[in-house]
């Protein structure tokens, strides 16, 4: 499987079920490069799995954490996604509140969605991305949509 370079982003209304997520695809997140904003990747590194053969933590200095998403950590990651550094968002939002940094939740969103990366905002689809056959698939790569070399070669008088 290629290794991917996976963003992980979590409101705090849904910091648990995100965590909760991520214990379940332990095994398959371990096979990625992960990303995330401050709290989020905190969290995500003191997630501890208790087993027969004891206590883990799986991902205990293996995240890239990049500022709180309010102090700028979701415009990192939008900054990333346009240099093409992602290969996949999973976003957990909270849609029950506006947040007081919904300009940079928006422009995130916007460019998962401009730059065609895999890009979940719920549990299911989280899912279903993380256990695509497309991953196994030497070929496949993410296609730049044609609108953005378009707009970088537009004409203007
Ligand atoms: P956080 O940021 O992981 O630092 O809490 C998440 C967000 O974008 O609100």
């Amino acid at each position: 499987m290629k290794s991917l370079n996976i963003a992980l982003v979590a409101h705090d209304g849904r910091k648990e079920e995100l965590l909760s997520w991520v214990k379940f695809n332990q095994d398959m997140l371990s096979q990625h490069k992960l990303f995330a904003t401050g709290t989020t990747g905190r969290l995500i590194e003191e997630t501890m799995i208790e087993d027969k053969s004891g206590v883990h933590f799986p991902f205990r200095g293996k995240v890239t954490r990049l500022l709180s998403g309010p102090l700028g950590g979701d415009q990192q990651i939008g900054a990333m996604i346009a240099e093409r550094k992602i290969d996949m968002l999973i976003f957990f939002c909270d849609n029950l509140i506006i947040q007081g940094h919904q300009n940079d939740v928006s422009a995130l969103t916007r460019l998962a969605a401009l730059y065609n990366i895999a890009f979940a905002t719920n549990r299911t689809t989280a899912d279903m991305l993380l256990t695509s056959s497309l991953l196994n698939d030497p070929n496949y790569e993410i296609q730049i949509p044609d609108c953005i070399s378009n707009y970088a070669n537009r004409k203007l008088k």
